[in-house]
């Protein structure tokens, strides 16, 4: 299949995978909801796919794009160059706190979407985690498989460090299914669309993230060990017990609440 679309030729270090199919497209905005007057940003809106039918019904869309000739291409754009803010910048290393004004709409928080790169979503979700206080929701196309980790719950097969942290910090339904032939050129494997509402109140009493981060990162990075081998540098048997926690199990059936337990007694041990 040909790599170029609109007289674009798909760069695969930028994972660029243009959606066409304008059911999808549909399909994706109606999930969206986009109205005017919402702080609404765009991560990657490459050839404007998702870009054009956003900004029709809106006066404002910020958009992040790495590319250069796609971002001068949307400030050239004949119909709707007025209304985007073309940010062009690494969404990895974007600060999307800018986007809060401060003085006029401190409360006015952010409404991301986007059809990411692939090569990008795992640290890319990380990343946004990071800003949850200032988003309000988010839409992501992603591959099916990283929707269902973000999705998965302790016992899943897929759960994994990815599940933990989401569950952490939102709640993640999956909401569009999407076959490879919605795209050009079409990606190997299927995708979906998922929606991540952060939660106004964690779910957990946490004393830190980076130590949730450490003991679930420890966990998964040996799936397979029971966690009395895989956490023995963090926390020993007898610690575990008192927890409440046997430590012949795998990180695979450890619960959001009980990986939260182990990161706080860590905190409190080191601090
Ligand atoms: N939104 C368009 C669509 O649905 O057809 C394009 C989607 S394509 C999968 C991903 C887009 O993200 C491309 O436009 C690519 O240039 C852009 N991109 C890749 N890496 C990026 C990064 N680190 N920061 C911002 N944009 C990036």
């Amino acid at each position: 299949m040909s790599k170029t679309h609109l007289g674009h030729t798909a760069r695969k270090r930028f994972g660029q995978n243009f959606l066409f199919d304008e059911y999808v497209i549909d399909q994706i905005v109606s999930a969206i909801k986009p109205e005017n007057g919402q702080n609404l940003v765009e991560i990657g809106p490459g050839l404007g796919a998702l870009t054009e039918p956003v900004a029709e019904i809106v006066d404002k869309l910020n958009v992040v794009e790495l590319d250069r000739d796609l971002a001068k291409r949307l400030r050239e754009h004949p119909f709707i160059q007025n209304k985007l803010n073309v940010i062009e910048q690494d969404a990895l290393k974007f600060d999307f706190s800018n986007l809060i004004d401060p003085i006029t709409h401190p409360s006015h928080k952010l409404r991301v979407f986007g059809n990411l790169p692939y090569n990008i979503s795992t640290p890319l979700m990380f990343h946004l985690f990071s800003f949850s206080d200032c988003i309000d929701d988010m839409h992501f196309m992603l591959q099916l498989e990283v929707v269902k980790r973000l999705c998965a719950t302790h016992n899943d097969s897929l759960y994994g460090k990815l599940s933990v942290m989401s569950q952490y910090y939102c709640s993640a339904t999956p909401v569009v299914m999407v076959p490879p032939s919605a795209f050009k050129p079409a990606p190997k494997v299927e995708s979906a669309v998922v929606r991540l509402v952060p939660h106004a109140r964690p779910p957990v009493e946490l004393h830190d993230i980076s130590s949730l981060s450490l003991v679930v990162g420890s966990a998964f990075n040996q799936r397979r060990k029971t966690i009395r081998n895989s956490l023995k540098k963090l926390i020993d048997e007898t610690s575990l017990n008192h927890l409440d926690i046997d430590a012949e199990r795998r990180a695979q059936t450890l619960s959001l609440k009980e990986f939260s337990a182990i990161a706080n007694y860590v905190y409190e041990k080191n601090s």
